[in-house]
């Protein structure tokens, strides 16, 4: 996935032309002012919702994103479940805290099986992955490893794990997607 935040639709079109089709945003806000003319322009293109999600917000997210990523507490869930019916988000990945920091969103470890059992069997949600943003300064892979075999064991076949500076070991590591941003379009 090339992450296109912060980069204008110039750069945005460049990758599309050099072959790129699946993108990721990480604010709503923005994802709207940049994608909706991008779109007429390339239908084929897929668009993932990256970054943390306020419940007012939920809505428009699902308007927006092909599949949104960041699906992380139970209040968010029970938002979606009510207004699924023609809206263009078709899959969700859970979002783990994988190294259980306070400042990240995303799920504890722990209570993440059970929060898949509620989204996609009490609610009916198409969940089909897991997506991680390790901690920083440390060794990523003991937690890409711990994030597949928490997918293996939910049945989930998505992971998305791993950026610019460790994308390779997130790929040794079983990423099915890689979300790289300044490694592509450099800094922003
Ligand atoms: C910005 C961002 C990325 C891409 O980061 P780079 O270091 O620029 O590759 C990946 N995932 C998430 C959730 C991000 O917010």
């Amino acid at each position: 996935m090339a992450v296109s935040k912060g980069q204008e639709a110039e750069k945005i079109r460049a990758a599309i032309r050099a072959g790129q089709f699946l993108f990721g945003e990480n604010r709503v806000q923005e994802a709207h002012k940049k994608w909706p003319a991008l779109r007429r322009e390339f239908p084929q293109i897929e668009l993932h919702l990256i970054g943390p999600l306020q419940t007012n917000k939920a809505a428009e997210a699902l308007s927006l994103f092909d599949v949104i990523q960041t699906l992380d507490r139970p209040k968010l869930a029970e938002t979606f479940a009510k207004s699924m019916n023609g809206v263009r988000t078709r899959e969700f990945f859970i979002q783990v805290n994988i190294g259980k920091e306070p400042q990240k969103s995303g799920i504890a470890p722990e209570e993440a099986p059970d929060f898949h059992k509620f989204c996609a069997h009490d609610l009916a949600l198409p969940v089909t992955g897991l997506m991680c943003i390790p901690p920083e300064g440390v060794e990523a892979r003991p937690y890409f490893r711990q994030l597949r075999e928490m997918a293996a064991n939910m049945g989930l076949p998505q992971l998305s794990m791993g950026m610019s500076g460790d994308f390779d070991i997130a790929a040794e590591e079983g990423a099915t997607i890689v979300r790289v941003g300044t490694a592509l379009f450099g800094a922003r």
